[in-house]
């Protein structure tokens, strides 16, 4: 149990930085929290969310990736853009705090500055492609930011400009990564850059330059897929050409390391069938990891499925326990994240004020503090559940949200949706190395 479970000091303001109905300084944690009541101390302690078996599940998982929140009134924008591999193009920046897209990853904004709203103007009047970075603290705790060296490209799928023209809101999805070779500041006061579209590269399997011509009669679609066995012995028969043993070309055929994902995956228990192509699983599971910017950086300047596929199964063998990113209290364990929606473990969110949230949902967790306020249905993420601040017990760090059903037949009764900017994945043994 946590050592603060008891701890009865109501004059302790929650640290709320962020939530999903309240404005809020992005940039810096705050307990200024203009209207959101965070002043009012009291709070309950909750130290896990009982009754929740992600088992059972009757709500819809499509819902939170619709994001309605942000209204039925968006147009829908049809095309593709699909810009060339290696080629460079200027594209407009959209920077944010905290947030590292990835290709196949739904983007929802609500945009309220003047300057960003011009540019999405532009955006939508042109190929509805923009490029979204990620700002990174110069050092932990700075107001001081610099972009990254990498980012995605963001396609506009369905946007609405108020009548007031005072807001824009736009559903985008990640669609290729890109290098930033040169910035300039736009005249209409934002960023472009001169990028390059990182290619994806499509590695063979190694052992299949080693292979026995002898051997390719065996090799037709027809006797491989009829057998597992006599793949692996084939493999055996072309290793025997190779300085290596056939298990370490195993590591890099991409067909035994999605088999391998697929199994590491199994205890989440995904709502819709999870991508079986390697660059789509890949790209899935880099999405719904629970981990730092860093580290989502550095998947993100991988050009192979293959390379981010291993990254993906050694960080998640070694994942344990997830911590308040602040203090470093344990909040939850890496089995107990789970689906609430499509789109996997992990949604982005936007709150009716712009700020966007990478919400990983987690049907168990501890040490975790909630606002004694009712639980509020206002701009909710998940229609049918209820929303009420969540922090941690220890340091009042804004952790995320505890969300209730509001109708008795909805299952999960409760989940939590919790922050991946607040929460430390904690790997066994690799923290020395990065
Ligand atoms: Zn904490």
């Amino acid at each position: 149990m946590d050592p603060d479970s008891t701890d009865s000091d109501s004059s302790v303001d929650f640290e709320i930085d962020t939530e999903p109905a309240f404005v809020l300084d992005d940039l810096v944690d705050s307990d200024s929290t203009p209207g959101s009541g965070s002043g009012s101390a009291d709070s309950e302690f909750i130290p896990s969310n009982p009754g929740t078996n992600p088992m059972e599940h009757t709500f819809d998982p499509s819902l939170p990736s619709q994001h309605s929140y942000l209204g039925t009134d968006l147009t829908v924008l049809y095309g593709r853009t699909v810009l060339d591999e290696d080629d460079s193009n200027w594209i407009p920046l959209y920077p944010q705090v905290d947030v590292v897209l990835v290709p196949g990853q739904t983007l929802p904004l609500a945009i309220f500055n003047a300057s960003y709203i011009q540019m999405i103007r532009q955006v939508i009047s042109g190929n509805r492609t923009f490029g979204t970075i990620c700002m990174l603290r110069k050092t932990p705790g700075s107001d001081e930011l610099s972009h990254a060296d990498v980012g995605t490209t963001a396609e506009i799928y369905e946007a609405h400009e108020s009548a007031s023209h005072h807001a824009i809101r736009v559903k985008a999805i990640g669609r290729q990564r890109f290098k930033i070779l040169e910035t300039t500041d736009h005249t209409s006061g934002f960023l472009t850059a001169r990028v390059r579209i990182l290619p994806e590269v499509k590695l063979p399997d190694p052992l299949s330059m080693m292979s026995c011509p002898v051997l390719d009669r065996f090799r037709t679609k027809a006797n491989i897929g009829a057998s597992t066995k006599r793949k692996h012995n084939l493999r055996l028969y072309d290793s025997i050409s190779s300085i290596w043993p056939a298990w370490v070309y195993d590591q890099y055929d991409p067909e035994r390391l999605v088999k391998q994902m697929l199994e590491i995956l199994s205890c989440h228990k995904a709502v819709s069938p999870i991508p079986t192509d390697p660059v789509a699983l890949s790209y899935w599971v880099a999405r719904s990891l629970p981990i730092k910017d860093s580290r989502r950086l550095v998947l993100l300047r991988m050009n192979s499925a293959i390379d981010r596929l291993r990254w993906e199964i050694f960080t998640l063998n070694k994942l344990s326990l997830l911590c308040c990113r602040q203090c470093g209290q344990h909040v939850a364990h890496q089995q107990d994240v789970f689906s609430m929606s499509v789109e996997g473990m992990q949604g982005t969110y936007c709150n009716v004020y712009g700020y966007v949230y990478e919400t990983v949902t987690i049907h168990k967790a501890t040490g975790l503090r909630l606002q004694n306020a009712p639980p509020s249905t206002e701009f909710s993420w998940f229609p049918g559940y209820a929303w009420t601040v969540a922090a941690c017990s220890r340091c009042r760090k804004h952790m995320g949200w505890h969300f209730t059903a509001t109708s008795p037949d909805m299952k999960p009764r409760g989940f939590w949706g919790l922050c991946r900017r607040a929460l430390e994945a904690k790997l066994e043994e690799v923290e020395s190395t990065e």
